[in-house]
């Protein structure tokens, strides 16, 4: 155990505010309750959004919920785990006791208000976090921490393209190449399955294609649509996913008929008008997908071993640094030059600990 008593986390003040603060060290209070030091923490779509004030989040909460780290503590009902254990962190937290949960809805429990890491309870952009040992997986020897720490992301990917009931035979439109969309395109190459991405920012391109196996198209957005018009309106995508969380109806347009739009993006005040003609007459389905269930999790950490997700990270960066961390995310804090401020990155780690993280790529 660490002598200290405090520690240094990154807290969410309002829109464009964030500061560093020192904390008192989180304390085991039940006897399932492990401390972790947090090695790594992926920015996330989300803290983008509650930073740019589209997405709502108590003031004063610590950020971040994509974690790994390494076991110091743990409580005395924890047989799982033990000190020096390398974990990620689950943020998804359900009760397993409300109706929801025992009808095999976790991800929909009902017990989630202050629960929810990063949002209304204190998240992982701190030195240590104390965390239910369910919630916590262990990594197997050969997935490294930058690897580990997009597996949280690679689960709300599985989870929304498990909605779209794929087949082999559908061919994917990604639209955006973020993180997610970058993640969703990888695990669909690497499955086999044709993909084409378009994404609006020439340096996204840029960084999706050199990230992406050949075998994902990776176009730049052209003005006259999210498609290229030379493949014909009949041969729309059967599959398309919006990582944006605002074009819908443009997805709706361009899907062939029987196919399936999957609105994924969270942005609290995107609002879509929606044909609703072409689901009825076109047999076409627009679905959210919503948290992933916990199993999924554990699928996304099995996935990882053979699917190379460290390839995303393009940043790492010490806690100190999260100013240099969210212009590199296009996201303007007010310490920072706004004019400065465009995408620089894909994935950007925040490290709260002094530990290495093994294995990422560094371009800025
Ligand atoms: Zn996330
Ligand atoms: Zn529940």
């Amino acid at each position: 155990m660490t002598a200290t008593t405090t520690m240094q986390a990154l807290v969410f003040e309002t829109a464009g505010q964030l500061r560093l603060e020192s904390r008192p060290l989180p304390t085991l209070s039940h006897p399932d309750d492990v401390m972790v030091r947090v090695a790594a923490v992926g920015i996330c779509g989300t803290d983008r959004s509650i930073v740019l004030g589209d997405f709502p989040a108590r003031s004063g909460v610590v950020l971040g919920h994509e974690a790994v780290g390494e076991v110091v503590a743990t409580g005395p009902a924890v047989t799982s785990l033990a000190p020096g254990g390398r974990v990620v962190i689950n943020p998804t937290y359900h009760c397993g006791g409300c109706g929801r949960c025992r009808r095999g809805m976790a991800a929909h429990c009902t017990s989630k208000d202050g629960r929810e890491l990063g949002v209304d309870c204190d998240g992982t952009l701190a030195e240590y976090v104390v965390v239910p040992a369910p919630f916590l997986h262990p990594l197997p020897p050969e997935v490294s921490y930058a690897r580990a720490a997009l597996v949280e992301p690679l689960a709300c990917v599985l989870n929304n393209l498990t909605a779209a009931s794929l087949r082999w035979t559908d061919r994917c439109l990604v639209i955006g190449a973020g993180p997610i969309g970058t993640l969703c395109a990888l695990v669909l190459a690497c499955r086999g399955h044709h993909v084409t991405v378009v994404e609006r920012d020439t340096v996204r391109v840029e960084l999706a294609r050199r990230i992406l196996p050949a075998a994902a198209r990776v176009l730049p957005e052209p003005d006259g649509g999210l498609w290229p018009a030379a493949e014909g309106t009949d041969s729309g995508p059967e599959v398309v996913v919006d990582t944006t969380g605002a074009l819908p109806a443009d997805a709706l347009q361009v899907v062939a008929a029987g196919g399936t739009v999957v609105a994924m993006g969270e942005r609290e005040t995107a609002t879509a008008t929606i044909p609703v003609r072409s689901l009825v007459t076109r047999g076409v389905r627009l679905v959210g997908a919503g948290p992933y269930p916990p199993h999924l999790f554990q699928t996304a950490l099995d996935l990882a071993g053979d699917l190379p997700l460290e390839t995303l990270v393009t940043h790492a960066l010490p806690l100190h640094r999260y100013a240099d961390a969210f212009t590199a995310l296009h996201v303007p804090l007010a310490a920072t030059r706004p004019e400065t401020a465009s995408y620089a990155a894909m994935k950007v780690l925040l490290l709260p600990g002094d530990q290495a993280v093994e294995d990422y790529r560094c371009a800025g």
